[in-house]
């Protein structure tokens, strides 16, 4: 056991500070520290709860340092019960940090110097930590069970101001698993109790005084917000969220991070893309060190960039994302990561898929990055595509001869010819200046060169004169079809057809190489 006064302080330090509080409570440590004949088990006792007050100002790599240098200490002088609160702090703090194999590392010692079924009995900052720790690793059953008993053993009785700590814990690790997976039964009923943490929270607020106040406020309505974004319920959550961003800016940046971010969230669903970026950018500062949340900024970035229609930046992200993930679990997971890299990009691809944006303004067909993410999706299935390019002909001459203005008419009746033979399910796309792509629904090259004809015909026959005296249009088409998972190889080979289609004349449609028109 430590000595009596190092004792009385630690459990002062180990309990819920304020941020005011908690450098008031490092100071007095230090001053022990100071000492010149401190026992090992003394200075590690110190040092580790040292650590654990600091996490309120202090830059986490310097919390785990001294956590680090607590815990030999702890260990060979036999204080197991400040080891455990060390390493399960140390773990938390390695999480934030994206230290996984040490994060896992200290979890597992803290277990096994605990016993698996001494849980309940273990102190609610252990099993929050060790909940955190398990929620990342989306072992969720687990997590809400170690939250819950942090939970349940300060929510009556809390004399050690513990209830903020085990109450924000365990609310995000019911929010945490439903963001995972929102067709778990199980997880979404559990958000009616992470409600009633947050509502317990604002009302302890009433209580609490100075930086403990607004810190216990925030932390409340974040949980309210959170809960009413997972319900769908949009004006619940702009309503909480609002009152959270029109809190002073307090002493706990990060908590105000996760704000901004949560805003950002809220913010893109209700298709304010433009707000929910500036808010990810006021994120991002105070969460900039902490891998967990910035995995989450990145996510969030990425689906902006994709409503906006962005598909290159919102691609950039979501590989940010995945390039990041790597870099912190090592080569080991190299399959994994594969797997994630491929989820992002079909989530941002699904997400694009839902915005507007997809017409082209002169020509109200679709756009070059709508045709790209459609293609993308088409390129997932196992079936042959095929792909018409077209490409007026002596367009440059129709502009100079008549005015740029003829040509955009031009432009926008051809848009109009290629809706109307296309249809719907033929998906017709503005590849570029005055050219344009069909991605026939069939991948039969026979059916499209058929359909790039009919197009050919009717731009020929169209009574352009109508448009300007003298004006004739005509066009030269490329077919190629191919695997679809070999989208690029047939674009190009369809471009290949073009350019003999116009090496060969012009007006005409040419398939993989081989005049037919
Ligand atoms: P070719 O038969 O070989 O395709 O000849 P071309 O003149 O069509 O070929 P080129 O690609 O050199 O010229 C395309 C022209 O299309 C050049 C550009 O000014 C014009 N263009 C591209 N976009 C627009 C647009 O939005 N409006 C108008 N009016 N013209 C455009
Ligand atoms: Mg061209
Ligand atoms: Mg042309």
């Amino acid at each position: 056991m430590p000595s009596e006064s190092v004792q009385v302080l630690c459990d002062e330090a180990l309990a819920g500070l304020s941020p005011d509080r908690a450098v008031a409570m490092s100071e007095r440590i230090d001053a022990m520290l100071a000492q010149p004949d401190l026992a090992p088990g003394d200075r590690g006792c110190l040092l580790s709860a040292r650590a654990i007050a600091a996490q309120h100002f202090e830059p986490l790599s310097e919390v785990r340092r001294g956590l680090s240098e607590a815990i030999p200490l702890l260990e060979s002088s036999g204080e197991t019960a400040h080891q455990v609160h060390a390493l399960t702090s140390l773990a938390a703090v390695d999480l934030m940090l994206g230290e996984y194999r040490s994060c896992m590392e200290h979890a597992v010692r803290a277990l096994s110097a605990i016993g698996l079924d001494e849980f309940d009995s273990a102190s609610p900052r252990v099993t929050g930590n060790l909940s955190l720790v398990f929620n990342e690793f989306s072992a969720f059953e687990l997590s809400y069970h170690l939250a819950k008993a942090s939970f349940d053993s300060v929510v009556n009785n809390d004399p050690n101001g513990l209830l903020l700590m085990a109450g924000f814990t365990f609310a995000r690790t019911i929010t945490e698993a439903v963001w995972h997976d929102d067709e778990n039964a199980t997880a979404v009923r559990r958000l009616g109790e992470a409600t009633a943490v947050g509502e317990r929270l604002i009302a302890e607020a009433d209580r609490a005084e100075g930086s403990s106040k607004l810190i216990h406020l925030l932390s409340g309505q974040l949980i309210l917000a959170e809960v009413a974004l997972l319900r769908d319920d949009l004006d619940e959550a702009q309503a909480q969220i609002g009152l959270a961003l029109a809190a002073p800016e307090g002493s706990q940046p990060l908590l105000q991070g996760y704000v901004y971010l949560v805003a950002a969230i809220i913010d893109r669903r209700c298709g304010r893309i433009r707000n929910a970026l500036t808010h990810l950018d006021a994120a991002e500062g105070p969460m900039a060190t902490e891998v967990h949340h910035l995995d989450r900024i990145l996510a969030e970035r990425a689906a902006c960039h994709a409503a906006l229609g962005e598909y290159e930046l919102a691609y950039q992200q979501a590989s940010n994302r995945a390039d990041a993930a790597s870099r912190r679990y090592g080569r080991s997971m190299g399959a994994a990561i594969e797997q994630i890299r491929a989820r992002a990009r079909a989530e941002q691809l699904g997400i694009a898929l839902t915005e507007r944006n997809r017409s082209d303004a002169l020509t109200g067909v679709s756009s070059r990055g709508w045709f790209d993410t459609s293609l993308d999706v088409r390129s997932t299935n196992d079936d042959d595509i095929a792909v018409i390019l077209i490409d007026l002909d002596r367009f440059k001459l129709i502009n100079d001869r008549y005015s740029h203005q003829t040509g955009d008419a031009v432009l926008r009746r051809i848009g109009a010819i290629l809706q109307d033979l296309c249809g719907d399910e033929n998906h017709v796309a503005r590849y570029g200046g005055e050219e344009f792509v069909v991605l026939p629904a069939s991948g039969d090259v026979q059916a499209s060169v058929d359909l790039a004809e009919r197009i050919r015909s009717a731009i020929e026959s169209e009574p352009w004169s109508l448009i300007a005296d003298g004006l004739t249009v005509t066009a030269s088409a490329g077919v190629a079809s191919g695997a679809a998972a070999a989208a690029e190889a047939t674009l190009h080979a369809a471009d290949v057809a073009l350019y003999r289609a116009k090496a060969e004349g012009r007006n005409r449609v040419v398939a993989r190489g081989q005049a037919l028109s």
